[in-house]
């Protein structure tokens, strides 16, 4: 029987998320003996977009042209598309000055606007062409990955509930930072990372994004009690939100 056929892609990122897969030794090579990785440049040498695909992941945001030809075409050889990290799936942090003019950005960081190819905002991936699942987090959780590949190779949708980080603190019996005075968006973060910041003494900077029922109306009224407010809030808050924190605030009425 033909083994399926898999992609790993990248667009504008930090391929930690490609490293967290690499990370995963015992799992790439169950991978390996599984499928057929057609397409992984940062894990091959022999890559091509040129077959079909069972199952496609995506690393990135879309923010240039070349993002956008290549997920398209992606999308058109994928009979399954994933969003993998946090980039792919929101925007990522290199949505934080989605805010700013572009033109401005390039300014600021290249001295011109003169670029070989065009520059956007950072997209999510779902703004350009169909996500069939997104599994978020900077990076992607390894083991989320594993399990999705699982599922989606037994043609079962992966699913993962969408609980606070909170929850997990619990299962763990971490100590809750917030009540330690610290700055912590676990409330109204989806859990599946295991809490790796609170176990360790921080907070969690959300960067798995939103759960179910996110309450931003409470989440900022806990933050200012302990002394972040106006703009230092919003910027701890957007650093994996940039792209839809305003949106949030907004509608829980805390512009
Ligand atoms: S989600 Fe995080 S780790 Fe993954 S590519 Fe983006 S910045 Fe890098
Ligand atoms: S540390 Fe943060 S995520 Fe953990 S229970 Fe407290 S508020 Fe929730
Ligand atoms: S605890 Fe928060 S910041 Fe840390 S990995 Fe989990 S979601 Fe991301």
């Amino acid at each position: 029987m033909a083994k399926p056929k898999i992609g790993i892609m990248y667009l504008t990122s930090c391929a930690g998320c490609q490293c967290e897969i690499l990370n995963y030794e015992e799992a790439l090579l169950k991978l390996l003996d599984l499928t057929e990785i057609k397409y992984f440049p940062i894990g091959s040498s022999a890559n091509t977009l040129d077959e079909e695909l069972d199952v496609l992941f995506v690393e990135g945001s879309v923010s240039t042209s070349l993002d956008e030809e290549m997920v398209k075409k992606g999308r058109e050889k994928a009979k399954v598309l994933v969003a993998i990290g946090t980039c792919a799936c929101f925007g990522g942090v290199q949505a934080n000055n989605n805010d700013v003019p572009v033109d401005e950005l390039l300014e600021t960081v290249y001295g011109t606007t003169d670029m070989p190819f065009k520059i956007t905002h950072a997209r999510p991936v779902e703004e350009v062409v169909k996500v069939d699942y997104s599994l978020p987090g900077c990076p992607v959780d390894g083991k989320q990955f594993v399990y999705a590949t699982a599922f989606l190779l037994n043609g079962v949708k992966p699913f993962f509930p969408k609980m606070a980080v909170c929850y997990e603190c619990k299962l763990s019996e971490t100590e809750c930072r917030t009540l330690q005075g610290l700055f912590c968006l676990g409330p109204i973060t989806t859990a599946g990372c295991g809490a790796p910041c609170t176990s360790k003494g921080l907070g969690c900077q959300g960067c798995r994004g939103d759960h179910d029922a996110p309450n931003y109306k409470e989440m900022v009224e806990v933050l200012s009690e302990r002394g972040l407010k106006g703009k230092d809030m919003i910027n701890f808050m957007k650093v994996f939100r940039g792209n839809y924190l305003k949106e949030k605030l907004k509608d829980a009425g805390v512009e």
